[in-house]
């Protein structure tokens, strides 16, 4: 029986350990996929305080080692059922069952995918959703990013190091992304803009040969390319929580910076939460935020909302 189960090991769910280990908790952090989430396959953090450029991978081995040095376990395992129990909550992950009085629960987002026919069929044999990880195997071949958010700018910054040219297709005529990646993008001869455009199908049998692009007038134009990569948004799966924890219509969790939640002992911290801006910065503020609260909970100095 830990004191403080916490699902996910980005950067919400770690510097809840932190936070919970200094106040001397016992902490338990499970990981589903890969520790640092989504920053870790960044190739570079440029807007983290005092941290003025940093790769996601050092980032989040700092942040790890830094949770583990404190004494939190971390263990990898997909949190697949939560339920409240008599003393608490307990866990299931594969066939291990974990217990603990309090939960925060930092599950972060995952890639949204475009949705086409053969999209899952050609991932890892053409369609990406990270550059930084599979970027090298396109050295010198033609590839597009479709998105305008920070992660597609960034991606297609990235890839233009690597890469013969890179198309960016984005559906509308502005970027949502942050001025100095728009500003960057523009400087980069071999980035041509495919703005007000879908990608509506994606051609190849055992790899990916190439996209239809779709504009907004209803043209459509075939796009030969070795390499898509998606960058269209974050999705939340939370629904295995759903019973603690409520969910708003995108379903993130219905919390506020509080990070309350409707079950008394149960947090929301990062991405996973309700939220207007999901950053490092306000991942790293919910989950000492998170931790706090379960540390008051479990103490019985909680204030009453
Ligand atoms: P995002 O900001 O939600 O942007 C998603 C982009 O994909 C938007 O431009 C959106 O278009 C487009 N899109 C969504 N669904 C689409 C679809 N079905 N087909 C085509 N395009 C679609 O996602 P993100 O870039 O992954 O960023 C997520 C969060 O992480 C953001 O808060 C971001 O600031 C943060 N982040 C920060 C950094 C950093 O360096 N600080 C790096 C990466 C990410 P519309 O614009 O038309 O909606």
């Amino acid at each position: 029986m830990y004191d403080i189960l916490i699902v996910g090991g980005g950067t919400a769910g770690l510097t809840a350990a932190i936070y919970a280990r200094r106040a001397g908790k016992t902490v338990l952090a499970l990981e589903g996929t890969a520790f640092g989430g989504q920053i870790a396959s960044s190739p570079l953090v440029e807007n983290y305080p005092a941290l003025p450029a940093v790769s996601g991978l050092d980032y989040t081995n700092a942040l790890l080692g830094q949770a583990k040095a404190l004494g939190a376990k971390v263990k990898f395992g997909r949190v697949t059922a939560a339920e409240q129990t008599g003393e608490g909550f307990k866990l299931t992950a594969g066939k291990r069952e974990y217990e603990g009085k309090a939960l925060i629960l930092a599950t972060g987002a995952s890639h949204r995918r475009l949705g086409l026919p053969n999209e899952e069929a050609l991932t890892g044999r053409g369609v990406s959703y990270c550059a930084t990880c599979d970027g090298a195997f396109f050295k010198d071949k033609d590839t597009a990013v479709v998105g305008g958010g920070d992660s597609a700018l960034q991606s297609a910054i990235f890839l233009s190091n690597i890469c013969r040219r890179v198309t960016l297709i984005h559906r509308r005529d502005t970027f949502r992304a942050q001025d100095a990646y728009v500003k960057a993008v523009g400087e980069r001869e071999n980035v041509e803009l495919a703005l007000n455009s879908q990608v509506t199908a994606l051609h190849g049998e055992s790899a990916l040969t190439g996209v239809s692009v779709t504009g907004r007038d209803g043209s459509v134009r075939e796009l030969a390319v070795a390499g898509l990569f998606v960058e269209v948004g974050q999705i939340p799966d939370n629904g295995p929580f759903a019973a603690l924890a409520e969910l708003d219509e995108g379903g993130y969790f219905r919390a506020g910076e509080d990070c309350l939640t409707r079950t008394p002992g149960v947090f929301a911290a990062g991405d996973c939460r309700s939220k207007t801006l999901r950053q490092l910065t306000t991942a790293a503020a919910d989950g000492s935020v998170a931790a706090t609260a379960a540390c008051a909970w479990l103490d019985g100095t909680a204030q009453e909302k």
